[in-house]
């Protein structure tokens, strides 16, 4: 079954397990007993069947969870020792680092590289962080001015029972954006993968239970969005963390209304990516590039809308038409893949549907534009230019290696700033330029969660990430992301 070429022994028999789910520290079917298939997008083969969890999994997992929030040694653990334990799951994944960023490979179509060096680098390096913060989830000591003698003061608790849903873009990242968090306050998890990409995580599943956290404390769903569904309805869920498209995150949040859990939003982008006539050209060219073809632009903060000025315009266009030709495509597990597939047949078709619609509309291909290959679900590198904010290309988050530019000749940063804040999304924006006054004022009135100047993706696991607008809500990594997970409780004592 397994055709992708290098695959280690390892994973090609894990691949070959019969996947359950991880409730409770014991793997087990579906009560359904139904499985699903897994693809690689590198070549539309099936790699793996995998258990479909449904609404009973989903009450059973929840149950786990809560006993093991209630009555497990979890959230009153001595800090120090959970933090022990959190350490230690970064040990435990760097030293499969080469294994895990494999199976994502083949899993998601990501180049090996990239998996290795970003994804897994940047899981250990946060959990690594993460773990720092069990010895520091502070209270205060607060005076009052409340009649008679008092002394009051506030606590940090863990929120409880925590649903973690995530996308197929960073499969193993993003459900470690999630849990490391989510472990440091104390919280105990419902974690699901996305249906697209979830052998990463179930891997990750297997090592958390190596590494001795106790049962419960993290239970694995895999599953669809009904599974999903269920998770943010469910009424003994405490919180629900989710990242993926806008659309699902409006369904979260109703769904979430029944107990009024608490809600957490990493959603949709359409980053503008500013660039002035001053700018490092080799900088931009190559920063711009990565920013809109990395992951093949599959990433929520992806530099998809190019604002760039007049005098430089030509030279930009022509600048990413070569650096496109050098990201050469092929399969993720090809050493010599810069670019790998999209995840599924379904972006596949999403994807070129938008090319399609962009050259509809009268946008110049300036390079890329279509499908490359038959086999597999690659597309070419693709910028559009002489683009207007009414295509859809422009509008819409097309979470594909494709951006449009549009060019202007203004100097007013107001008018600059209208034209990128342009957008239901605020995500992510970048600024390229060597005048550190304009970049810092522009950066002032730009509604986005983060911006760059002069780069556009890199995170870091003390940034603090997320969306204005309808990308989202709340911050994940930095400190932010503890509050997401905990309760600020406030005692006050009349001595
Ligand atoms: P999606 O939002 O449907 O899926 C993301 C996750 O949500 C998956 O785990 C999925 O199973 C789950 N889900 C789906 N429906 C649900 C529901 N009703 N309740 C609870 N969970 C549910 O994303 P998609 O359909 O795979 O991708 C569609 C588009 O979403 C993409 O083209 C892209 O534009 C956007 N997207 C954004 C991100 C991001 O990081 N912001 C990630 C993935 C996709």
């Amino acid at each position: 079954m397994v055709n992708g070429t290098g695959l280690s022994a390892e994973n090609q028999g894990f691949l070959k397990k019969r996947h359950k789910l991880m409730i409770g520290g014991a793997w087990v079917d579906a009560l359904s007993g139904k499985m699903f298939p897994v693809f690689n997008p590198a070549n539309g083969q099936e790699i793996a069947q995998v258990a479909e969890a449904q609404a009973e999994d989903v009450d059973r997992a929840v149950a786990a969870a809560r006993k093991a929030f209630e009555s497990g040694p979890w959230p009153s653990m001595k800090p120090v020792e959970r933090s022990k334990l959190i350490w230690r799951l970064a040990d435990s994944l760097e030293a499969h680092a080469d294994e895990l960023a494999q199976l994502e490979s083949i899993d998601n179509g990501k180049p090996f590289k990239d998996a290795r060096n970003v994804d897994l680098a940047f899981c250990c390096e946060l959990l690594r962080y993460m773990a720092g913060w069990c010895t520091k989830l502070n209270g205060e000591s607060i005076p009052v001015s409340i009649p008679g003698d008092w002394h009051a003061y506030t606590m940090r608790e863990p929120v409880g029972v925590v649903g973690q849903i995530v996308p197929w873009n960073f499969p193993l990242l993003m459900a470690v954006w999630k849990i490391a968090p989510a472990l440091a306050a104390g919280c105990t998890i419902i974690l699901k993968p996305a249906e697209q990409t979830p052998m990463s995580v179930l891997r990750l599943g297997e090592i958390v239970q190596d590494v001795g956290f106790p049962d419960g404390v993290l239970n694995i769903l895999t599953g669809d969005g009904m599974t999903g569904a269920a998770l943010a309805a469910h009424h003994d869920v405490d919180k629900i963390a989710f990242t993926g498209s806008t659309e699902v995150g409006r369904l979260i949040v109703k769904a979430a209304a029944g107990n009024l859990k608490k809600v957490s939003l990493e959603l949709g982008g359409k980053s503008p990516v500013i660039v002035f006539p001053d700018a490092d050209m080799d900088v931009t060219i190559s920063g711009t590039a990565s920013g809109i073809f990395f992951n093949s632009g599959q990433c929520c903060t992806a530099g998809s809308r190019m604002l760039v000025h007049k005098k430089v315009f030509d030279k930009l266009m022509t600048g990413l038409a070569d650096e496109a030709s050098k990201y050469k495509i092929g399969p993720g597990l090809d050493p010599s893949s810069r670019i790998g597939p999209l995840v599924s047949q379904e972006q596949l078709d999403r994807v070129t549907g938008f090319m399609d619609a962009g050259k509809r509309d009268g946008a110049e291909v300036v390079t890329g534009g279509e499908r490359w290959g038959n086999e597999g679900y690659f597309v070419k590198p693709t910028i559009f230019a002489n683009t207007s904010p009414d295509m859809s290309v422009v509008k819409e988050e097309i979470f594909g290696p494709v951006a449009c530019a549009m060019p202007f000749d203004d100097d007013d940063l107001a008018r600059i700033a209208a034209q990128a804040n342009n957008t239901p999304y605020g995500l992510g924006a970048s600024i390229w330029t060597r005048d550190i006054g304009v970049a810092h004022k522009l950066a002032r009135k730009i509604k986005a969660g983060t911006v760059w100047i002069n780069a556009h993706l890199p995170n870091d696991v003390a940034l603090p990430f997320g969306g204005y607008k309808q990308s989202g809500w709340g911050r994940e990594m930095g400190a932010e992301a503890i509050e997401l997970y905990t309760e600020v409780k406030a005692v006050a004592a009349n001595l």
